[in-house]
Parts: C-alpha cells; sequence; structure tokens
C-alpha cells in the first residue's frame, strides 16, 4: 500500500473532521502501566515487609488485617516468629477491584536446645504479682499510645556494638516441654555502663524510673505505625517519657536490672503484636 492510499484509509476510518475544529493529537498515549505495589523487606519469619501501595489504593489488608497507610501510600508489616510461610497482601482502589499480591514468608531454623531437666515448678507467687500487676499495666498503657512517628521508615542502626549473647527466638525444651523463646537479641559489651543509642527515631511510651521485677529499667521507644523496640536491663536512662528521640541519639546505659545473669543490652521488637528479630531491621553486626 502507498502512502496515499494510506492516508486515504486513515481519512475514510477518522469521523468527519468539521473545517476549523481542533485536530486531535496524533500520538496516542502510552498505556499506563498497571498498578502494583513497590515492595521492599525481610521476607521470614521475624522480619517485614515496607512498600508503597498501588496508585490509587483506599484500603490496604495484610490477611484480612487492616493496614495503615501514611499521606504518600507507604505501609510497613511484619511477620512473627511463629508466622506462617504465606501472607496475602489486598489493596482496594477507588473503583472497587481489588489487587493482590501474595508474599512467601520464610521459615526459620531455631536454636533449639534440650534440656533433661523439668521445667521449673510452679507459677508465680502473689508477692511477686503484686509487684508484677502495676508494671505489665504501664507496658500495656505503653503499647496503646502509637505515637506518630517516622522511625518505621529508617534503616535501623545498632544501639551498641558488641558480642551477641543471645539470638531472637532461641528457646529451651524442657523434657519436650517448650518454654517461652527469646524474644528479643541479647548484646553484651563485656561491662555495665557502656552508652547505648536510638536505633531509629521514635517517642518515649516507657521509661521506667524504678527497676521493673523482670525488666529492669526498661525503655519502650513507639517508632510508628505500630512498630516498637524495648531495651531492658538498663543501668540508667537518659531520657523521660513523651521524649522525641532521633536516630543515634543516646538513651541510657546498658546494665543488669532486673532479671539478668550479667550486663547486657536486651533489644526487642514487635509490630503490633508480632515479635521480631532486630537484626533483621539492622543487618549484621558490624
Ligand atoms: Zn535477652
Amino acid at each position: 500500500m502507498n502512502s496515499i492510499a494510506a492516508t486515504l484509509l486513515m481519512a475514510a476510518a477518522a469521523p468527519a473532521t468539521p473545517v476549523g475544529s481542533p485536530v486531535p493529537p496524533a500520538v496516542a498515549a502510552a498505556p499506563a502501566p498497571a498498578p502494583d505495589f513497590a515492595l521492599d523487606g525481610e521476607l521470614t519469619q521475624g522480619g517485614w515487609v515496607r512498600g508503597t501501595v498501588p496508585p490509587g489504593t483506599v484500603a490496604l489488608t495484610l490477611d484480612g488485617q487492616a493496614l495503615t497507610l501514611d499521606r504518600e501510600g507507604r505501609f510497613i508489616a511484619a511477620f512473627d516468629r511463629d508466622a506462617g510461610t504465606g501472607a496475602v497482601l489486598a489493596a482496594t482502589l477507588t473503583d472497587g477491584r481489588q489487587l493482590t499480591r501474595s508474599l512467601a514468608i520464610a521459615p526459620r531454623g531455631w536454636n533449639i536446645e534440650h534440656i533433661d531437666a523439668a521445667r521449673r515448678p510452679g507459677g508465680p507467687t502473689e508477692t511477686f504479682m503484686a509487684l508484677r500487676r502495676p508494671e505489665l499495666e504501664r507496658i500495656n498503657a505503653a503499647r496503646q499510645v502509637k505515637a506518630d512517628s517516622d522511625g518505621w521508615r529508617q534503616h535501623f542502626i545498632w544501639p551498641v556494638k558488641g558480642r551477641i549473647s543471645g539470638r531472637f527466638g532461641s528457646q529451651r525444651i524442657y523434657r519436650g516441654e517448650p518454654g517461652s523463646y527469646h524474644s528479643g537479641i541479647d548484646i553484651t559489651t563485656g561491662a555495665s555502663g557502656t552508652p547505648f543509642v536510638a536505633p531509629a527515631d521514635g517517642v518515649v511510651v516507657l521509661a521506667a524510673e524504678q527497676p521493673f521485677t523482670l525488666e529492669g529499667h526498661l525503655l519502650m521507644i513507639d517508632h510508628g505505625m505500630g512498630l516498637t523496640s524495648a531495651f531492658l536491663h538498663c543501668s540508667q536512662l537518659a531520657v523521660h517519657e513523651g521524649d522525641r528521640v532521633t536516630q543515634g541519639q543516646y538513651l541510657g546505659r546498658i546494665g543488669s536490672t532486673g532479671r539478668a545473669t550479667g550486663p547486657h543490652l536486651h533489644w526487642g521488637m514487635k509490630w503490633r503484636e508480632a515479635r521480631l528479630d532486630p537484626l533483621l531491621f539492622t543487618g549484621p553486626m558490624p
């Protein structure tokens, strides 16, 4: 077909254009890419996912649980130590369509120690519980704060450098009966009094001026979006409840207050009720 014939065909196919009316643009707009999630994370037990929802998202769920979006459509979700091997993100778009993304959550091998002894018998005494109840109330109240902070978006740094003397998730089994697993990471510097810093921005939601029975001088930081850090056994705290802290800011000194066998910093992290491995937020100890 020569070019004149092509022009004629096009003219025949196009609707008649009245003389003098504007000519529509000849180049069609490139088709818009299919909306999709942008994701980053450590998709494993004790890990996390951060991302941005597809444009036009009005609501987001993870396995049916509603997630919070910031103004730019960013979010975080995380996976408990005992999370299953799959999770589904579902975004509801303005037009009612639903876009889903299946996440494969890699299982991990935990450090399990079999102890040929019975678990320590007996529950807590009434004397202990009288001390413990108000402490638990403060911990629960701190978890309800839901501070406004962007710390959850940062790459976390180590609060203190040292030897990792206890790993997240490790567990003892006493003659077949599982004890509770280690809910954080222990960092030892060999001495009490080593300063530690904020791994990310946040708001102090609990600072135990008097040592708690188990946690000692406990410090809890809310990084926003349901992500929290807890630091246990401190010998000294340098911040107070309600303080806004920034990544790298001096928070206090490590110690052995509460139930601890020696000076170390126990760092626990949670997203909502899920217990997380801080190592998956920082990368390996330098
Ligand atoms: Zn610990």
